[in-house]
């Protein structure tokens, strides 16, 4: 079996408003990755070098993985998504290959964002437990990011919770030298993130977004992204319980008017 083959090319469709909040983030993104994969000869002529590799950290559930697909989207680029952990378990005995071959049909497909979730999974320092296995995949990693060219249209994003545990020479200029900060949401962009998860959601005239925003301290994108779907499916027990059955079950205009979520479906 080709570990070609295996290698998943895909066309993100993530926009950089479907990533709430994170304004300073996605600066740096679209001057960091987004101009130098759409832009590259104005990089050439101002005589600068792109970041190769891109280092997001931050706390789970932030945003880290959206941002990545999000800048891929908006710079036209492909997107090859892997994860630490897979690549240590899934990938036994071919980790180095596989790393190879998504860096070749990264390059064959470029521009193309390579994202790598959990990178601390195969880059706890060296010397540490795991060290052969790890040692060799740092290095293979390190390897085809210092092969990558100037302006070949390839960046590799990596992803962490645990910067701390990162091998140093990850980090070393034209690695992952640039280092982007994705803080937990304060109430601004809470609210901005309530609003990306209930765009298309039907909210009661009781529903106060702001009020919510307050509320929520605490929560990651992912725990309001959790909170709107709740609160969807609560409204939709609640409802089927108010309405005859017959009308439910043919999925009835009446049935379907009535989907609004309300405030103590929050609750
Ligand atoms: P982890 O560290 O657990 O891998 P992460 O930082 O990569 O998490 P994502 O996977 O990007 O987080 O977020 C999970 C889901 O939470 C997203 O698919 C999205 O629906 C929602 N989410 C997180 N942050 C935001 C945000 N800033 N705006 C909108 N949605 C968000």
């Amino acid at each position: 079996p080709s570990a070609l083959r295996e290698v998943l090319l895909e066309v993100p469709n993530v926009h950089w408003d479907d990533v709430g909040g994170l304004e300073e983030v996605k600066r740096e993104l679209r001057e960091a990755v987004e101009w130098p994969l759409k832009y590259p000869k104005a990089f050439q002529r101002l005589g600068i070098e792109p970041p190769r590799g891109v280092l997001l950290y931050g706390p789970p559930g932030t945003g880290k993985t959206l941002l990545a697909k999000a800048v891929a989207t908006e710079s036209e680029a492909n997107f090859i998504g892997i994860r630490g952990p897979e690549v240590l378990s899934k990938w036994v005995g071919e980790s180095e290959k596989r790393l190879r071959e998504i860096f070749r049909k990264a390059r064959q497909a470029a521009p193309t964002v390579i994202f790598i979730d959990e990178i601390d999974a195969i880059a706890p320092a060296r010397g540490s437990d795991m060290n052969r296995v790890t040692d060799r995949l740092i290095n293979q990693l390190l390897t085809e990011m210092d092969g990558i060219e100037r302006n070949s249209g390839v960046v590799v994003i990596a992803a962490t919770n645990r910067p701390d545990i990162l091998d140093p020479a990850l980090l070393r200029p034209g690695r992952f030298d640039r280092l982007i900060l994705v803080p937990a949401p304060d109430e601004k962009a809470r609210l901005e993130i309530l609003k990306v998860h209930t765009r298309r959601v039907p909210l009661a005239d009781d529903v106060d977004l702001r009020e919510l925003a307050k509320r929520t301290e605490g929560y990651s994108g992912a725990d309001i992204e959790a909170l709107v779907r709740e609160a969807a499916l609560t409204a939709m027990r609640r409802i089927m319980e108010e309405l005859p059955a017959e009308l439910v079950e043919e999925e009835s205009e009446e049935f379907l008017d009535m989907l609004r979520v309300s405030r103590r479906d929050f609750e």
